[in-house]
């Protein structure tokens, strides 16, 4: 291929072009890389300071040349880039940085900082290094420059007759080492107290985004220290409300393995606060299998009180929603097919946001140590001298299984499991070793194979395993689509498909699957139809997959709120407020709250309304009336169109908790099953439609319709 390196025409910028140009060169020799020259907005105007031009003067044009296909790659000063770059382009990983630091350049005889005397003139166009140094040497005056290296070495040096004369001047060491100026070098300001700009010394490439094949090729030669440090320094520039008026740097330091971000920031005049901060903790936690309850109570801990958040695919929205409001969430899982970070991505992104000093969580499905590569990222961190520990998770592995009644192992049956991945590349086969999974008295669990049920199963056959032993595959166990396939080796393939059975998903082989149904779990094996609302409540379909049902939950209606419906007038004379239903909260904005609590009002849940006149019952248009009550209307149960068909037939049962989703199940139906209803006006829903198998709960609750018709 022909690239084009697009680079601005500065004697530095072509240096630092040319570098990457001949080190790319050298790597891929069957492609060229010209180099293109673009004139920048900084370039052009050169009689004001830097810091006036706005963020990315420097790289605007590039960046557009970029973009209309000019260029296929530009290299800047990262220090140069704004933080968040124009849609469609991206930073290839970055290479080894130069040199972080500042430089002092004096005039004679002045060799050092210390050696300048009170009142001499110090140039420098950044706030920040003035800043930074007005703090060591507040008797020193410091006064703006531009131009190029050169120019303002000139300007040090060899002073025109009008122009000020100057007895020192600060830049950044990387340029002159660059340009091979480093003779003029007084001094390297310790970077650690003359904070650099952040990214200093580290060079940028930028490309589009869509080009991958380039960016594979760039990437391969980056670096991973750089990548994080480069990572972590812009993030501090995102947090600080990154402009060049202000005097912000950040450096991140390793020294004696641990990572330290030196960091100032503050307002364009007077002083600045500056900060060393250690670097955050990485917590791995395991989420468990699905179920958002099934995460341990230190790992719920962790994750309220992380400052990032990394999560993977199978992890709940529930967790990822227990983390603080203020928490960064960042996703990294990837969908079937679609795009997700690579493996050395994700590593990078948890270094740089504990070297950002925050405390980082990464959420993992199940146990982040099994098939979660939960020890590379562990040790990645370890290396680059991040504290890391993991909090255990409760894994499919054993949790998918028994949610469906099946434990891994069982006193006689099964006397030790086997887990096993089934991950492969592509389309290439399995390379499992089935000769060694003959063992009948051991449970095989398979993950990450659903796509491979029927190439196991006939492995295992094809090994000597009887085509009769048991196997069931399990997929999105403890979760709301859970679905069971049971059968044999033989037909396994067969029954999983028809199931509908879909990732995640576990196949288990071996005799424990036969004790399905018979270990505490009365719903094993039966599957019941559950109307749900949404945003309603979902503990119906709960109870049943903690029985062992497996529950096909449709949506027939959404909760909405009806705006306006009460007013603080209306709260006149009242002194109890009831809900007979918990979306009776939507009523209560927050200005009715206010009225609620300055007059000492009472919100209560209750089962039943009794007749009183301070009483207030908040409801909806469809709930019954009681005489002697006000009832006030405050959210609608608008119908949700249903999706597909609904066969009653393959049902054990059907359980509704309001005469709404009896009507709406009903419009979409056929077939017949024994239906469950939660009380009388259901169940005269149910018998308008001409249904003959009802059950009624005994009480107006989730246990006790559960309890009518599954137990
Ligand atoms: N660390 C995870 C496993 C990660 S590998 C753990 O300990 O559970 C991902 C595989 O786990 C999936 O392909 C699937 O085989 C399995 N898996 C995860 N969650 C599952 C679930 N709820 N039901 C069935 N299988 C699941």
């Amino acid at each position: 291929m022909d690239y084009r390196i697009g680079t601005r025409g500065s004697k530095l910028a072509l240096v630092q072009a040319n570098g990457v140009k001949s080190r790319l060169a050298a790597a891929y020799p069957g492609d060229t890389f010209e180099i293109v020259v673009v004139t920048t907005h900084g370039d052009r105007v050169t009689d004001r300071p830097i810091a006036e031009l706005g963020g990315g003067a420097f790289a605007h044009e590039l960046e557009r040349a970029l973009l209309s296909g000019e260029v296929d790659l530009a290299v800047h000063s990262m220090k140069d880039l704004a933080v968040t770059l124009p849609d469609g382009l991206v930073l290839a990983k970055a290479w080894t940085r130069g040199d972080p630091r500042d430089a002092l350049v004096c005039r004679a005889p002045a060799k050092s900082l210390a050696d300048l005397p009170s009142g001499a003139v110090v140039a420098t166009g950044s706030p920040r290094r003035a800043a930074l140094l007005r703090r060591m040497r507040p008797d020193l005056v410091f006064t703006g420059i531009r131009g190029n290296v050169d120019t303002r070495l000139r300007k040090l040096f060899e002073p025109g007759p009008d122009e000020p004369r100057l007895d020192a001047l600060v830049l950044a060491a990387a340029g002159l080492k660059r340009l091979g100026r480093e003779d003029v070098i007084s001094e390297y300001l310790d970077p650690s107290v003359v904070i650099p700009a952040a990214n200093q010394g580290q060079v940028a490439i930028e490309l589009r985004a869509c080009d991958a094949e380039l960016k594979a090729k760039i990437d391969a030669l980056g670096d991973d220290h750089a990548e994080a440090v480069a990572t972590a320094e812009r993030e501090f520039l995102r947090e600080a409300g990154a402009d060049c008026h202000l005097p912000i740097g950040a450096f991140a330091e390793f020294r004696d393995g641990r990572f330290t971000l030196h960091c100032v920031s503050g307002p364009a005049e007077g002083p600045v606060t500056v900060e060393h901060r250690t670097a955050g903790e990485v917590t791995l936690v395991g989420a468990g299998p699905g179920d958002p309850e099934l995460v341990t109570v230190k790992g719920l801990n962790a994750i309220r009180a992380a400052e990032v958040l990394v999560y993977d695919r199978l992890v709940s929205s529930e967790l990822v929603g227990a983390a603080p409001a203020s928490c960064e969430r960042i996703y990294v899982g990837k969908e079937s097919g679609r795009h997700s970070l690579p493996q050395d991505e994700i590593n990078a992104l948890l270094l740089a946001k504990a070297i950002s000093g925050r405390r980082v969580v990464r959420l993992k499905g199940g146990d982040p140590f099994v098939f979660g590569r939960g020890g590379e990222e562990m040790a990645y961190l370890l290396e680059h001298g991040v504290e890391c520990r993991a909090i255990p998770g409760v894994t499919s592995a054993v949790a998918g299984p028994a949610a469906f009644g099946i434990p891994v192992t069982h006193r006689g049956v099964a006397n030790g499991f086997e887990v096993v991945t089934a991950h492969a590349k592509n389309d290439e086969p399995l390379a499992l070793d089935y000769a060694r999974m003959l063992d009948v008295s051991r449970t095989y669990v398979f993950l990450m194979g659903l796509a491979r049920v029927r190439e196991i199963a006939s492995g295992l056959v094809s090994a000597g395993r009887a085509a009769t032993t048991p196997a069931a595959v399990v997929s999105a166990a403890t979760m709301p689509e859970a679905k069971c396939a049971e059968g044999t080796l033989a037909d396994i393939g067969d029954r999983s498909q028809a199931a509908g059975c879909a990732s995640p998903a576990i196949l288990v082989v071996g005799d424990v699957v036969s004790l399905r149904g018979r270990l505490g779990f009365p719903c094993a094996g039966r599957r019941f139809l559950v109307p749900v609302i949404e945003g309603g409540s979902r503990r119906i379909p709960g109870l049943l997959r903690a029985l062992g049902g497996e529950v096909d939950e449709r949506i027939v209606g959404r909760i909405v709120r009806i705006d306006g419906a009460l007013s603080p007038a209306d709260l006149e004379g009242v002194d109890r407020i009831v809900l007979t239903s918990e979306n009776g909260r939507l009523g209560l904005t927050d200005e009715i709250l206010a009225v609620v609590r300055a007059k000492g009002i009472r919100v209560e849940r209750v089962r039943e309304v009794k007749p009183d006149v301070r009483t207030l019952h908040l409801t909806q248009p469809d709930a019954p009336r009681v005489s002697g009550v006000r009832h006030i209307d405050v959210y609608r149960n608008d119908p949700v169109p249903i999706e597909g068909e609904v066969d009653l037939s393959r049902y054990d049962a059907a359980l509704f908790a309001c005469a709404s989703s009896v009507e709406r199940i009903f419009a979409a139906a056929h077939g017949s099953t024994r239906c469950a209803a939660i009380g009388a006006r259901t169940h005269a829903a149910l018998e308008r439609q001409g249904v003959e198998d009802i059950v009624t709960a005994a009480e107006p609750t989730a246990e006790s319709l559960v309890r009518a018709c599954a137990l």
